[in-house]
């Protein structure tokens, strides 16, 4: 399938760096979010990005124009008519997700993809809310999506292998690196992320360290870029929660339950970057 128009839900950090990637490489983008003003905020992430490209000179600026302006947003559904392939990647939560697919079911054409950029939430389950499953696909981007090359491709069961071409040259489209994985809970980076986020919150919540001290023990002695108090808070502590919560309930292992200190982060509105405090407090 050759993908001109891609649709894009949900505007926020995840949906606005797909589009700013796909735009970057040419597509025509459709970025969806419940209100214009969610949708134009994504829009601003993506301008922002951008500027700072221009100013490194790593960008033109008549490049960065043409960029943004094959970027269309909104809130109205007929937004999504003329894609030809879709990313979702709204709220983390599976109730909403399985709305969307259903949405998207009925507003995009008989010819699109739906894929979804879920974390943890089963694809076959998504898939089971529309009325062609066979083109139901997970495409799990990495964060940040213009930085990070990876992206795992995820069949669910009635996934076709004309799907899965598609997503796979899609991704290669994006310049992207793909790895296959099974549709299970977490598929493979976040069943691997999962456990070890949970660690360092269980570290803090019994005061093994500061997070200055758990994130500096996992940059300079296992030699991680970031360390994983710092990444939950990029990532966003009530995804990174709702994760925890879909692998613990699937699989039932102890390792995977939610640490207190993280349940209260959530419950206090903390949720990392994107509300500037989680661990850390952001200006
Ligand atoms: P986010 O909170 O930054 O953005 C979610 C967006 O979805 C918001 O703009 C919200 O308004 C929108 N939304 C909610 N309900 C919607 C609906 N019914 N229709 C359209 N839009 C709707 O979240 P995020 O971090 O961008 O995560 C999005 C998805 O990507 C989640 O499934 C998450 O698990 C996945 N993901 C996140 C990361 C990460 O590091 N944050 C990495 C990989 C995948």
């Amino acid at each position: 399938m050759d993908v001109k128009v891609l649709g894009i839900v949900g505007a926020g950090q995840m949906g606005s760096g797909i589009a700013q990637v796909a735009a970057s490489h040419g597509l025509r983008v459709q970025l969806f979010d419940t209100s214009d003003a969610l949708a134009e905020t994504g829009m601003s992430r993506i301008r922002r990005q951008l500027d700072a490209r221009v100013a490194k000179q790593k960008l033109a600026s008549d490049q960065r124009d043409a960029i943004l302006g094959r970027i269309a947003t909104g809130s109205d559904e007929g937004l999504l008519g003329q894609a030809d392939f879709v990313v979702e990647a709204a709220t983390e939560d599976a109730g909403v997700k399985r709305d969307i697919f259903a949405r998207l079911d009925a507003c995009t054409p008989a010819h699109a993809v739906l894929a979804t950029n879920t974390s943890a939430i089963p694809i076959t389950k998504l898939a089971a809310a529309t009325g062609r499953p066979e083109q139901v696909i997970g495409m799990h981007f990495m964060n940040p999506a213009p930085v990070m090359r990876l992206v795992e491709i995820i069949r669910g069961l009635q996934t076709s292998d004309a799907t899965y071409d598609a997503a796979r040259a899609l991704a290669g489209h994006l310049d992207k690196e793909v790895i296959g994985a099974s549709d299970m809970p977490g598929f493979i980076v976040n069943r691997m992320l999962i456990p070890f986020l949970n660690e360092a919150c269980f570290a803090l919540q019994e005061s093994l360290g500061t997070p200055e001290d758990i994130d500096r023990g996992a940059k300079l002695g296992l030699n991680h870029p970031m360390g994983p108090l710092e990444l939950a808070d990029l990532i966003g502590l009530d995804t990174v929660l709702y994760m925890a919560e879909v692998l613990h309930r699937e699989l039932g292992e102890d390792k995977y339950r939610p640490p207190t200190i993280l349940r209260n982060h959530v419950a206090a509105g903390w949720l990392g970057r994107k509300t500037g405090r989680g661990f850390y407090i952001y200006d």
